[in-house]
């Protein structure tokens, strides 16, 4: 359609010749690719054309203006549609309608406008009359064009349109839109012209081609609107994507009883189990069956049965066009291999597509439609591993309701998003978002809800709404979220004014703790219990395949036997790193480590740490025997000394009464103590260095551990790890301490046993001597949280006061102690990954640092070759799945 050298801004698609593909999304958008798409298909679409993404980069960066050759590329294709359909745009005998869309690169659902019914005025409503032979029909497309035309376009708040239609319905003494007749819909019609006029100073537009440039200028508009901006921050979907507009020929699901308009999802994407699963309405349009206004109905009878529905399924009314829809329904699946999120309007019996795009799932739905479709044979097991966000499996790993623990179920709704919440009842999203961000957990209590309250569902634990379907607002947000939700609890009436719910003679008021099941549709008082989860199925199934695909191990960060325990039950192949300092927090050890702290001599140290010695042996042999042979690294104590000292004059008290000493002396040595700077003062292997009876006595611990031990007949594996050098000496003196007390303890028992000693690079000087370092360390871990804080000179504990504001002003895309900076602290890791490789081949790497667990920063490791990432248990799955996929996308690399 275009001419040479001009741009093409405008795509046809089921009018002639089709000219996207479904490859086409980033220029195409979602819908508008996967419309052609299926018009390739031979699918039943609409006709239409699609102005694209590219378009509104255009339009963004010129002032809203467009090219000058936008317009006659949408009249060719509008001439295009009009020619198919039989009907010409602004007919007055067949006048062609249309509707209006976005439709960006990622689905956006109900963030961005849409108009239906565009074409219609008062001259071609009157044609529409005579083509439908039903006047009724006519007024009511027309009246639900002003509406949305008028709130959407033109700004009118929709609250003047819903005044107008509760008075004619009260004047006439009718309960439902459906109630009113084509003379009703005919003078609300007048009533909405009249107003419109009088709130803008001018008459609604009556001109079709204005309705379509003013619908298309809005759609690009809201790209940046409120909702749209939010929407793509809390998705990461960067604003330069923009949307495209979908321009096409309007089919009808209000025209009759042989009508009817639906969502479907190919399998159920609450379970994943593969059955078709959708809703419908009979004699509706749009976006009736989302809105939650009429309860819909399900398609097939299996679903209908499940949900205890008594409403017919389609399957029952409409078995013929059922029949046609389940048919697209397994070519589509077949097409995409993924599970279709598809719209579809009969109109007079006649099927028509109206979108298809992968269906958003929860977590346990997508790990159950992977491994099955991977059974089935539509994709293979690398496919299926790449399929599943790593982020999303944290929805698995955490706790579900107690099934023995007592529950007050007070209402029951629809099981909407699964997973338990329990939370203070709020009403509103912005009460929400603000109590959320006291710390508080929150249910959000809402009639239904809308894209408006999208940041108050992100910041509840849970969703609780009274109207609306599996496939309402709530639900799908919900879903695609990870919250859970319960909708559609018709039996709870929610008062905004009195910020209650009520249900029979029970009163919820806000600030009351509600639980709700978002897999059983359960809404329960009070906080019910919870257990952990059972991590068998397709969840066992799935990390089987990640484990067959990954190269790196993946280890955890634990020092407690329940971390460790839990750690293994998630597939952790050892510790990486275990943090002895946190062995000292303990209350029956904590007076001892301050006593060793605030001694002032040699022997008061080692008389403290005598105490604490047979506490860290006993700590060690629990750690060995529960990870069994698998690596166990331990670091040295490391922490700032500040952490441990007592700050009350009680706490000092207690600690002089305990070395023997007075309390003004203990207070002196505290002040003598203090630091300016205590994350770069007296930490790390400095404290071995300047008081070597601490990891003298750690090394003895350890050793003694592995010792008896190894006596059972267990296998151990220690690796003993320094903290924080910045020169080889630093290792080289303690590396000889902890050799030399080896020797002692095999001496001393008999035993004879293998270990290694590594040690941390978390500081740039060591990362850029590591070659050097290398001579002695057996193994270095990355502690990429104090590499971070040191590279970048930013406090670890006290960016927060202004990250944010760097990541709002662009100048950092994610915080770089979440996710790993590639450029700047990635490139100390692989030089010196690269260094210490060229002094010892087969030294041992992996990371250790917060980055250990997230799959981003894992990705990287894989790219420098580390031979393992450690993180906390519950990051363990997530790590073992990020390591496959990383595996995966490195073999892509290396075959381009
Ligand atoms: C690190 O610095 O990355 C590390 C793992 O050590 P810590 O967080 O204990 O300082
Ligand atoms: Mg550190």
């Amino acid at each position: 359609m275009a001419s040479q050298g001009v741009n093409q801004w405008v795509y046809s698609f089921g009018a002639g010749k089709t000219e996207g593909r479904a490859d086409m999304k980033n220029l195409l958008g979602g819908k508008g690719a996967n419309l052609a798409e299926m018009a390739n298909l031979g699918l039943p679409v609409p006709p239409g054309f699609t102005i694209t993404t590219e378009l509104c980069t255009y339009f963004y960066a010129n002032g809203r203006a467009y090219p000058g050759e936008l317009k006659d590329q949408v009249a060719a294709a509008l001439a295009a549609v009009e020619q198919a359909m039989g009907a010409t745009f602004g007919d007055a005998v067949n006048p062609l309608l249309v509707s209006v869309r976005s439709g960006a690169r990622a689905s956006m659902p109900g963030m961005m406008d849409t108009v239906l019914n565009l074409g219609l005025n008062d001259v071609t409503v009157q044609g529409l009359v005579k083509r439908s032979g039903d006047a009724r029909f006519a007024f009511d497309s027309y009246r639900r064009f002003i509406q949305m035309y008028g709130n959407v376009v033109l700004d009118v708040d929709h609250h003047h349109f819903e005044d107008i239609l509760d008075s004619h319905k009260r004047d006439r003494n009718k309960a439902f839109d459906t109630d009113l007749t084509a003379d009703d819909w005919e003078a609300v019609i007048a009533d909405y012209k009249a107003m419109v006029e009088r709130e803008l100073g001018r008459p609604f537009p009556q001109d079709p081609q204005e309705q379509l440039w003013g619908a298309i200028g809005a759609v690009f508009g809201s790209w940046m609107n409120a909702r749209a901006i939010t929407y793509r921050k809390l998705h990461d979907i960067p604003a330069d994507w923009g949307t495209a507009v979908n321009v096409q020929s309007m089919v009808f699901g209000n025209m009759g009883q042989d009508c009817a308009t639906g969502v479907a999802f190919t399998r159920n994407p609450s379970t994943g189990e593969n059955a078709f699963y959708g809703e419908y309405l009979v004699n509706a349009q749009g976006e009736d069956v989302v809105a939650g206004i009429r309860t819909p109905q399900h398609l097939t009878i299996a679903g209908k049965q499940a949900n205890h529905s008594d409403l017919p399924a389609m399957e029952e009314v409409m078995p013929e066009v059922f029949r046609q829809l389940n048919d697209v329904r397994l070519r589509l699946e077949k097409h995409y291999r993924d599970m279709q999120d598809i719209e579809f309007t009969v109109q007079q019996n006649k099927l028509f597509m109206l979108q298809t795009r992968n269906g958003k799932r929860t977590a346990p739905a997508a790990l159950k439609i992977a491994v099955d479709m991977a059974s089935e044979g539509l994709i293979d097991r690398k496919e299926a591993v790449k399929r599943i966000d790593p982020a999303s499996l944290d929805q698995l790993l955490h706790p579900t309701l107690d099934p023995k623990a007592e529950r007050k179920v007070i209402a029951k709704g629809l099981p909407a998003s699964p997973g338990a919440a329990s939370g203070k009842v709020v009403f509103t999203a912005d009460e929400a978002e603000s109590q959320a961000g006291l710390g508080d957990a929150v249910i959000l209590c809402r009639v239904e809800t809308s894209p408006e309250d999208i940041h108050g569902m992100h910041a509840a634990k849970g969703i609780l709404t009274t109207r609306g379907g599996m496939t309402s607002h709530a639900a799908v947000v919900a879903r695609g979220m990870g919250r859970a939700c319960v909708s559609g609890a018709g039996e709870l009436r929610v008062d905004y004014k009195t910020r209650t719910i009520t249900v029979r003679d029970i009163v919820v008021k806000e600030g009351d703790i509600l639980t709700i099941d978002g897999s059983t549709g359960e809404v329960m008082l009070g906080a019910v219990p919870t257990i952990q989860p059972e991590l068998s199925g397709d969840f066992a199934t799935l990390m089987g395949w990640a484990d067959e695909i990954r190269r790196m191990k993946v280890r955890t960060n634990a020092e407690t036997p329940l971390d460790a325990r839990t750690a293994r039950k998630f597939g952790a192949e050892g510790i990486g790193l275990s943090r002895t300092e946190h062995m000292f927090f303990d209350p029956q050890r904590i007076l001892a480590v301050r006593e060793m702290i605030l001694a002032d001599s040699e022997k008061g140290r080692r008389a403290a740490l005598a105490k604490l010695e047979p506490y860290q042996k006993q700590d060690f042999i629990e750690l060995f025997e529960i990870m069994a042979g698998l690596p166990v690294t331990i670091r040295l104590l490391d922490p700032p000394l500040h952490e441990f000292l007592p700050t009350t004059e009680a706490d000092m008290a207690e600690v002089a009464k305990a070395a023997g000493t007075d309390l003004l002396r203990v207070q002196q040595r505290s002040v003598q103590l203090h630091e300016t700077n205590p994350m770069l003062g007296l930490r790390g292997c400095r404290l071995g260095i300047a008081f070597p009876e601490i990891y003298e006595m750690q090394a003895r611990a350890i050793f003694g551990a592995v010792a008896e031990v190894a006596k059972s007949g267990q296998a151990v594996l220690p690796e003993i790890m320094i903290p924080l050098i910045s020169t080889k000496k630093e290792l080289d003196i303690l590396k000889a301490m902890v050799d030399r007390v080896a020797k002692e303890t095999m001496a001393a028992t008999g035993q004879t046993f293998e270990y290694m000693v590594g040690t941390m690079i978390e500081l740039p000087r060591a990362a850029l001597l590591a070659g050097e370092i290398a001579e002695t360390a057996e193994f270095f871990s990355f502690g990429t949280n104090d590499l971070t804080q040191t590279t970048y000179g930013i406090s670890r504990d006290d960016a927060g006061s202004f990250l944010p504001d760097y990541e709002r002003a662009g100048i950092m895309e994610h915080d770089p102690f979440a996710t790993l900076d590639p450029e700047g602290v990635g490139e100390l890791v692989r030089l010196a990954a690269e260094r210490g490789r060229k002094t010892r081949a087969k030294i041992k790497l992996g990371i250790c640092g917060e980055h250990g667990g997230d799959p981003a920063s894992i990705a990287f490791c894989e790219s420098v070759g580390l031979d393992y990432v450690s993180c906390s248990p519950y990051r363990v799955p997530i790590a073992r799945l990020a390591a496959a996929q990383a595996a995966l996308n490195a073999d892509t690399v290396k075959r381009d």
